[in-house]
C-alpha cells in the first residue's frame, strides 16, 4: 500500500489525514547518540512537584513516595467559575460558557529524575492504580462530564518541569475530541448491530497484518491506519471497556506493563528519553447521557512530536491553516520499525 499522496479516513475523529511519506518511507539509518541524558538529581528543592517542597500557593508537599496526586495550583478549569450554564441567549459576538471543572497533577514518582520508563513494574502498576482511582472519583463527581488524563513530556514540547508527572482535566463539558469520538462510535454501533468501532478497527484484517506492534492477553499496541503523527500508536483493549473504571486488576496491570514497554520503545526509537504527548481516552461520564457514553471504548494514544530522531514535527502553514494533518511516515512502516525494536536494549 503506497504511503504517498494518499488521504486516509480517521473514523474516530471523522476526518481525513494526509500521508506524505515519500522521503520518510526509506528505512531510517537512525542511531543518533542520546543527547538529553538526564543529569537531574533525584530531589530538586526548587521543583514544586518534589516531596517536602513548599508550592507557590504555600502548600507543603508531603513526604510522599510513589504515585501521588494533588490539585493543580493554576487550574484551567474551576467550579468557582461564575455562571451556571452556557449563556445561550447572549449575542453570538460575545457568547460565553463557564469552564467548570477540576485540574489535577499526578506525580509518577517521588524521584525527580525518574520517567515512566525507569519505574519498576510495581511502581508502574501503582501509577495505573492512581489513574483508575482518580478517574473513578472524578467521573462520579456531580457536574463532571469528561475526564482527560494525559502526560506532556519533554523540553522539546515546552515542558518546563522535568519531574515525571501527568495531569487531569475533569471538565463540565465534553471536549471537541471527546464529542467527535462519541458521535462516531454511537453512529457506528447504531449502523452495525451494536458493534464497537474501536474493537472492529483492531480486529480488521489490514490492522492485524500490518499495524500491530505487540499483542498481549488483554491489550494490543497498534499504529492506527490513519495515524496523524509519525509513530502515533494506540493501546487498544481486546474487549469493549468504556473506561478505566470497568477494568479489573489483571487488565489494569497489563495496561501498565504495555504502556511502559511502549514508552521504552519510543526511547529506543528516538535514542533518548523521548518527548511524547500521551492521552488516556475514557468514555465521557455525564450521567444523563450514559447510554451514549457506554458506546465509547477506552484507548490510550501516543502522539510523538518527533518525526525522526533529529526533527520535531511542527503543525506549520498548511496544517495550521487547513486543519488537515500531514503524516510524513507511512503507518505500516512505522509499525514495522516499532515492532523490530529489541526492548532488552532499553537502559535507564
Ligand atoms: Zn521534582
Amino acid at each position: 500500500m503506497s504511503g504517498n499522496w494518499q488521504r486516509r479516513w480517521q473514523p474516530l475523529l471523522q476526518q481525513w489525514v494526509m500521508i506524505s511519506a515519500r522521503s520518510a518511507a526509506r528505512p531510517w539509518s537512525g542511531a543518533v547518540p542520546s543527547r538529553n541524558v538526564s543529569t537531574a538529581a533525584s530531589h530538586d528543592p526548587d521543583c514544586y512537584l518534589c516531596p517536602r517542597v513548599v508550592r507557590a500557593n504555600g502548600t507543603h508537599n508531603p513526604n510522599y513516595a510513589g504515585a501521588y496526586a494533588f490539585d493543580n495550583d493554576f487550574p484551567a478549569l474551576s467550579f468557582e467559575a461564575p455562571g451556571a450554564a452556557a449563556d445561550e441567549d447572549s449575542a453570538w459576538q460575545t457568547r460565553t460558557a463557564p469552564a467548570h471543572g477540576q485540574c489535577r497533577v499526578l506525580c509518577w514518582s517521588e524521584r525527580h529524575d525518574a520517567t515512566l520508563a525507569s519505574l519498576s513494574t510495581t511502581e508502574m502498576r501503582a501509577v495505573a492504580k492512581l489513574w483508575q482511582a482518580e478517574y473513578k472519583r472524578l467521573s462520579e463527581t456531580p457536574g463532571i462530564a469528561n475526564v482527560l488524563i494525559f502526560e506532556n513530556k519533554g523540553v522539546e514540547i515546552g515542558v518546563s518541569n522535568l519531574h515525571p508527572h501527568g495531569q487531569i482535566y475533569a471538565s463540565s463539558f465534553l471536549t471537541d475530541t471527546a464529542s467527535r469520538m462519541r458521535e462516531a462510535q454511537c453512529q457506528h454501533a447504531q449502523n452495525n448491530n451494536n458493534e464497537s468501532l474501536l474493537i472492529s478497527l483492531l480486529n480488521d484484517a489490514h490492522t492485524q497484518e500490518h499495524l500491530v506492534v505487540e499483542e498481549n492477553t488483554y491489550f494490543s499496541v497498534i499504529v492506527p491506519f490513519a495515524a496523524r503523527f509519525a509513530y502515533e500508536t494506540w493501546i487498544v483493549p481486546h474487549r469493549h471497556v468504556a473506561s478505566l473504571s470497568d477494568m479489573d486488576d489483571e487488565e489494569l496491570q497489563e495496561l501498565a506493563d504495555v504502556y511502559q514497554r511502549q514508552v521504552r520503545r519510543y526511547d529506543l526509537l528516538f535514542q533518548r528519553s523521548a518527548p511524547n504527548i500521551t492521552l488516556l481516552h475514557n468514555a465521557p461520564c455525564n450521567e444523563e447521557e450514559s447510554a451514549l457514553n457506554k458506546q465509547c471504548c477506552f484507548h490510550l494514544a501516543f502522539h510523538p512530536p518527533l518525526r525522526d530522531a533529529e526533527k520535531l514535527k511542527y503543525l506549520a502553514g498548511f496544517e495550521s491553516g487547513s486543519n488537515n494533518i500531514v503524516n510524513p511516515v507511512q503507518p505500516e512502516i512505522a509499525a514495522e520499525q516499532l515492532r523490530a525494536i529489541d526492548l532488552q536494549e532499553w537502559q535507564p
